[in-house]
């Protein structure tokens, strides 16, 4: 069992510390009270604020419900989910945009930017205010008290630029940022599953518009995250578009085509179409109830839950089909799976619980609502890095592999995808010319075999190294990704103990397409990148010996006799030829004959240099 030291923060303050969970749709704080969590919510009401902002003409920006109203009346001025912006560049988000009515630009980082009534909002600025606004309805929650310290949740597929854009949205907001932790692990807390000594738990995530599913591994208390799969743009929205489409089709055919184009109608009939989602969840009968005064419509249909179910049925189908992969990749069953966790507002839908509970065989646990459990676990996260008791551990895991490229293009792998963090590992390189004394290192991410397939994240130089023959340095370079998923990497040359790293910070992130492309071309492209990869390496490999050969030719014609230095000859000329073609199977072969040519040689050289070692010296001190 590895040992990993939890870090336990001063107490001494007396405010409490908060766990929020940020969401796409809707965030919300929780807080740890008299052992145990409770949502942070006003007298009566609920505590979820809809991450939504409306930019007014005049004034300070809006957030939460009175902005989701004006959805309605002002669409141009109102952002939804931004969270999907969140440490993204321009061309990532480019899809994303094209449903949107506000103009984008680039700031100077690289990093997206919505333009407002002529003002420029990054997605940090616009995730602060959200921020903000869920720190004033917890304090008001807490009696006037001051919030400043919180646990924030993000997906566990957020890259280092994702969470790193959520850190500055807090700091932007006021907050001291405790950590940032996974929505699955934060559900897993709040159900209080660390306190089991084993098991696997699957947690299943259905949203307003993403889909998340992650497996976690429980062992003596500690989490480790599997693997997670899901698709980032499925969610409730879909429930309710397939329920809108059915509006459209009947009002189009009463009431023209050109009714369902006003912009005010489209939004009404999303939200009719929520409404009547929400009721069928208690309801097995609910109405769609239209109304738009400008338009003179008032349009009513009766929906059944069976009819919903139907409209919705392949939405369902395709989470399980996320479910089907995350187990794959962990290499279990559903039998495995020993808890199963619903978390988002969705999966109040019945026929989501219904059809989770079949395919993994198993009653999922919906105890906790399931759009504050996340909110919850952070806030049990929270106590315990403020001291509290209840000490585990939390672990996550790494999206994408991270890897140095080395000559030749290949990328070696130093730490796998799926890796829990925090996590470190050290890979060994050397020089590959004589009295080289500067390395260049290109770090990448992703599954590919070749550097150019992948996405590099930095490129950094080791300089100061002691002019050496080809081979003989020693540079230990050192991935370490801490509990919120930065990545340092640090070059050090052994002999000298010179230094140089980077950390890992890119302008902005992945998209989830990338991420998604990139994991599938990794395994598409498998064997072509595998015989790539060896060709490249063979290439090097080979070059070494032939450079190391060539320049003790010399001590090979004095020492070896005539056959074996002819034999020598022929197999380095054999051996540079092949490097000259692609051909894996003939440099595969060229490298070996080569080796075994080269033994002779390797044997002269260690000999003489024994001698050397060995001359001057009594025999009684060997
Ligand atoms: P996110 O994690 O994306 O921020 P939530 O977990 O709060 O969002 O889920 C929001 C989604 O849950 C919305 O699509 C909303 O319509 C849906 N939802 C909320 N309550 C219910 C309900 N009772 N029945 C069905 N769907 C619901
Ligand atoms: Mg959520």
């Amino acid at each position: 069992m590895p040992y990993i030291e939890l870090n336990v923060l001063n107490n001494t303050l007396p405010e409490p510390a908060v766990g929020i969970d940020l969401g796409t749709t809707n965030s919300l704080a929780a807080v740890w009270r008299e052992g145990r969590p409770i949502v942070l919510a006003p007298e009566g009401r609920s505590g979820l604020v809809p991450s939504v902002v409306y930019v007014p003409s005049e004034g300070t920006p809006v957030v939460g419900r009175e902005a989701r109203d004006q959805a309605v009346v002002d669409p141009r001025h109102t952002v939804f989910s931004i969270k999907r912006f969140m440490g993204r560049g321009l061309a990532d988000v480019q899809s994303e945009l094209a449903a949107r009515p506000y103009r984008a630009t680039e700031s100077q980082r690289g990093l997206v930017q919505l333009e407002l009534r002529g003002r420029k909002y990054t997605p940090q600025e616009l995730s602060a205010l959200i921020l903000m606004k869920v720190r004033d309805v917890a304090c008001a929650a807490l009696g006037g008290q001051t919030v400043s310290r919180a646990v924030i949740t993000v997906p566990a597929y957020f890259d280092d630029a994702q969470r790193q854009a959520t850190r500055d949205a807090a700091r932007l907001a006021g907050l001291d940022v405790l950590r940032i932790i996974n929505e699955p692990t934060a559900a897993s807390l709040a159900y209080g599953l660390d306190q089991r000594d084993k098991g696997h738990v699957a947690v299943f995530d259905l949203g307003g518009g993403t889909f998340d599913i992650s497996v976690l591994a429980i062992e003596d208390g500690v989490f480790r995250v599997l693997s997670t799969n899901g698709d980032t743009h499925l969610g409730g929205d879909d429930f309710d578009e397939r329920l809108a489409e059915l509006a459209r089709r009947e009002i189009g055919s009463v009431a023209g085509a050109r009714v369902l184009e006003e912009p005010g109608f489209q939004q009404a009939v999303r939200l009719a179409a929520e409404k009547c989602k929400i009721e069928l969840s208690t309801q097995p009968e609910s109405e769609m109830h239209l109304v738009v005064p400008e338009l003179r419509l008032n349009w009513r249909r009766r929906v059944t839950r069976e009819e919903f179910d139907a409209l919705c049925a392949d939405l369902i189908g395709r989470t399980l089909d996320c479910c089907r992969r995350a187990l794959s990749d962990a290499k279990l069953k559903p039998a495995q799976i020993d808890e199963v966790v619903l978390v988002g507002g969705s999966t109040r839908v019945p026929a989501v619980r219904a059809r989770v509970e079949a395919w993994f065989g198993r009653r999922p646990h919906t105890e906790l609502n399931p759009d504050e459990v996340v909110a919850l676990g952070a806030a049990v996260q929270a106590h315990i890095l403020t001291g509290g008791k209840r000490d585990m551990l939390l672990m996550d895991v790494t999206p994408l592999s991270l890897g140095v490229e080395t000559m030749g293009g290949a990328v070696d792998k130093v730490i796998q995808r799926n890796t829990t963090i925090p996590c470190s590992a050290t890979a060994g390189y050397t020089t590959y010319a004589d009295n080289q004394t500067g390395l260049d290192f290109n770090i990448v991410q992703g599954e590919r075999e070749l550097a150019k397939d992948c996405r590099s994240l930095g490129r950094f130089q080791l300089k100061g190294v002691p002019p050496m023959p080809a081979g003989l340095a020693r540079i230990a370079v050192r991935f370490h990704i801490d509990a919120d998923g930065v990545l340092m990497v640090t070059a050090k040359e052994e002999s000298t103990g010179e230094t140089a790293q980077i950390e890992v910070q890119p302008m902005h992130g992945l998209t989830d397409a990338e991420v998604e492309g990139m994991l599938k071309s990794g395994f598409a492209h498998a064997r072509d990148d595998f015989h790539a990869r060896r060709v490249a390496d063979l290439k090097i490999e080979i070059g070494t010996m032939v450079r190391a050969t060539e320049k003790n030719l010399h001590a090979a014609h004095g020492g070896l006799d005539r056959e074996t230095f002819l034999d020598l000859e022929e197999s380095l000329a054999r051996a540079k030829a092949a490097t000259q073609k692609d051909d894996l199977d003939a440099l595969q072969k060229a490298r070996d004959e080569f080796e075994r040519a080269t033994l002779p040689l390797a044997a002269l050289l260690m000999n003489n240099v024994a001698q050397k070692a060995l001359m001057g010296k009594k025999l009684g001190d060997v």
